[in-house]
């Protein structure tokens, strides 16, 4: 499956913007194949995001200067 290279999210390929993240996709999609479970809480809205989330699909920020602060943040949790 393909998804946003920003939030993670499962995109149609070919998608020109991610409707999750609300972001252009300027970058290749990225392909896998497995589905992400886990599961982080974003660093400024709270809100559960996926593990891998460059960007806040909820409240659209960019996660990537928080990301080693929100990786402790989640193993205390
Ligand atoms: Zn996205
Ligand atoms: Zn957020």
């Amino acid at each position: 499956m393909k998804k946003c290279p920003y939030c993670f999210e499962v995109l149609k390929e070919g998608s020109q913007k991610c409707p999750f993240c609300d972001q252009f996709i300027i970058d290749d999609l990225i392909c896998v194949d497995y589905k992400s479970l886990e599961k982080k809480k974003c660093f400024f809205c709270g809100k559960r995001i996926l593990k891998e989330s460059r960007i806040c699909k909820h409240c659209h920020q960019w996660l990537d200067r928080v990301s080693d602060a929100s990786d402790t943040y989640d193993k205390i949790e």
